[in-house]
C-alpha cells in the first residue's frame, strides 16, 4: 500500500477513490465511521450502517463489487478527499489549520489556550455533562451571528441511550441534546437535513474523527459539502461503546435497565444514576470488551482539529477542560469570557487534568497502526514495562 502520496495541495494529481478508500482504510481497520465520505459523496452512492456493531460506510451500487465505484473509475475522487484517515491525513489537517504540522512532542496536538470553563448561566450548567460549555457556545455562537444551526447528537424518541444525529438551531434544542452518550453518533450525518431545513452556516459537535474530516476536506477541496461548517467543536475521546453494552453488560450483568438510566459519566470508573436516585460504579475493565471496532486503531484522543476541544478530565466534574486551537475559537472563547457567558481559569492549575490529557493522548496515538501514515504516531513515546501495581490511567 502506498502511504506517502501528497494531497492535492502539492503538485501531485489527486487520483485515489472508493476503491482505494475501502483497500486502504475500511478494510483494514482505519475507518472510524465518521460518515466524512458519505456525507460529501456527490453521487450518493455511499451508505451508512447504524446498526449495533457496524458504523461503517458501504458502497450503494454493485456494479462493479462492493470495492468499487464506476463513478470513481471516471474520475471521481470526493470520499478519499474527505476522509480523515486517508494517507497523509494528519499533516494535510495541521497544516490547512494552524500552517504548521504538530512538533513531535505535541501530544494533545496545537493548541494556543489551555482552560477550566463553565456556563456561567445555572440551566446550561446543569444540563451539560461538565461545564455545558459546549452547549453554552452554540447558543453564543448563534446569538451573535456566527452560525444558523449544529450538527450534534440527540436520541430516538423511543429509547433515550440510542444516539442519532440532529440539527438544532434555538437553546430548547440546544439544551435537549446536551450531555454525553457513550456510544458512537456520526453527528455529521445531519448536514443533509440541515440543508432540507435551509440551514446554511453550521457548527459541528464531534469526537475528534469527526471533527478532523472538516480540515481534511478542506484541504483536498471535497467540494461544496464542507462549506457550511463554519465552527468545529470536539470532544476529547478514547473510545466509543458499541450499544450492546447495555443489555449484554449493564442490565445483564447489573439488572440496570437502560430505559431507567438518567445520566452517565466516565470518571476512571463508568458512572451511572439512575431515575431512582441510585448510583452506580462500573469498572473500565469490564467495558473494554465493548468498545467499537472503529476506535481500535485511534490516534486522536484530543480532538485535535478542532476549533475548541472539550473535555471532562480534572479535580472538578463541572468544568469543562478547554483546549483552544484556532485564531477563530480564541476569539470566540475570549468574547464569551468577556462578556460574561462563561467563566474560565488557567488548566494549568490542575496538575491532574493536564498530566491526563498528555497520558491518554500517547495511550491513544499508540493504537495507530505501523501499515499506515507515518505521523500520528511521531515523538510518541515508547510503553513503560508494567509493575505489578501500576494502575491503568483513570481517564474515560
Ligand atoms: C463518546 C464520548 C466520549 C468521550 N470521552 C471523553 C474522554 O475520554 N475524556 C474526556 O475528558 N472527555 C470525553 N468526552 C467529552 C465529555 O464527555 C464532554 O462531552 C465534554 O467535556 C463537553 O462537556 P460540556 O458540559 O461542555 O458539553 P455539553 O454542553 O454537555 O454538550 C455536549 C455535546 O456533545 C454532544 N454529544 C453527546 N454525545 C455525543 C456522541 N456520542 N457523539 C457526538 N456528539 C455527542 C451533545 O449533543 C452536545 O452537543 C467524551 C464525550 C463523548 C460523547
Ligand atoms: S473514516 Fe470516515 S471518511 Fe474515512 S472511510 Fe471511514 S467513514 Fe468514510
Ligand atoms: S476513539 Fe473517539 S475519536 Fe477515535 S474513532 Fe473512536 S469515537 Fe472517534
Amino acid at each position: 500500500m502506498t502511504t506517502t502520496e501528497a494531497a492535492p495541495a502539492t503538485s501531485t494529481r489527486w487520483t485515489a477513490q472508493w476503491k482505494e478508500l475501502y483497500d486502504e482504510v475500511i478494510t483494514t481497520g482505519l475507518c472510524t465511521g465518521c460518515a466524512g465520505c458519505v456525507v460529501t459523496c456527490p453521487h450518493d452512492v455511499i451508505g451508512y450502517e447504524h446498526e449495533e456493531g457496524k458504523y461503517i460506510p458501504f458502497h450503494l451500487e454493485e456494479e462493479l463489487g462492493l470495492d468499487n465505484c464506476i463513478h470513481g473509475e471516471k474520475g471521481c475522487t470526493t470520499c478519499t478527499r474527505a476522509c480523515p484517515r486517508f494517507r497523509n491525513w494528519e499533516p494535510a489537517a495541521d497544516l490547512h489549520l494552524f500552517g504548521r504540522q504538530r512538533e513531535p512532542d505535541e501530544m494533545y496536538g496545537i493548541w494556543r489556550q489551555l482552560l477550566l470553563t463553565r456556563a456561567s448561566d445555572d440551566m446550561v450548567h446543569r444540563m451539560g455533562q461538565d461545564g455545558g460549555l459546549v452547549s453554552a457556545m452554540l447558543i453564543w455562537l448563534r446569538d451573535h451571528d456566527y452560525i444558523d444551526a449544529a450538527l450534534v447528537s440527540g436520541v430516538e424518541d423511543d429509547d433515550a441511550w440510542k444516539a442519532k444525529p440532529v440539527v438544532v438551531s434555538t437553546t430548547d434544542e440546544i439544551l435537549a441534546t446536551a450531555g454525553s452518550r457513550y456510544t458512537y453518533c456520526a453527528n455529521p450525518l445531519a448536514v443533509r437535513d440541515a440543508k432540507d431545513q435551509g440551514h446554511d452556516r453550521l457548527a459541528l459537535v464531534g469526537m475528534g474523527c469527526q471533527t478532523s474530516a472538516l480540515p481534511v476536506m478542506w484541504d483536498r477541496k471535497a467540494g461544496k459539502v464542507s462549506r457550511p461548517f463554519l465552527f468545529n467543536i470536539g470532544l476529547l475521546c478514547s473510545k466509543t461503546f458499541d450499544d450492546a453494552i447495555f443489555t449484554e453488560l449493564f442490565e445483564a450483568k447489573y439488572g440496570l435497565k437502560k430505559s431507567e438510566m438518567l445520566k452517565m459519566n466516565i470518571k476512571g470508573v463508568f458512572q451511572i444514576w439512575m431515575h431512582d436516585g441510585s448510583y452506580h460504579e462500573i469498572d473500565l475493565k469490564e467495558c473494554h470488551g465493548w468498545t467499537r471496532t472503529g476506535c481500535l486503531h485511534c490516534p486522536d484522543f484530543a480532538a485535535e482539529h478542532s476549533d475548541v476541544a472539550t473535555g471532562g478530565i480534572g479535580e472538578d466534574n463541572d468544568w469543562t477542560l478547554t483546549i483552544v486551537r484556532t485564531e477563530l475559537g480564541e476569539e470566540v472563547i475570549n468574547r464569551m469570557i468577556a462578556d460574561g457567558s462563561i467563566i474560565s481559569r488557567p488548566a494549568q492549575t490542575d496538575e491532574k487534568a493536564m498530566k491526563l490529557l498528555r497520558l491518554l493522548s500517547i495511550v491513544s496515538r499508540r493504537r495507530w497502526p505501523e501499515f499506515a501514515d507515518a505521523a500520528p504516531a511521531i515523538g510518541v513515546p515508547p510503553p513503560k514495562k508494567k509493575t505489578p501495581s501500576a494502575a491503568s490511567p483513570a481517564g474515560h
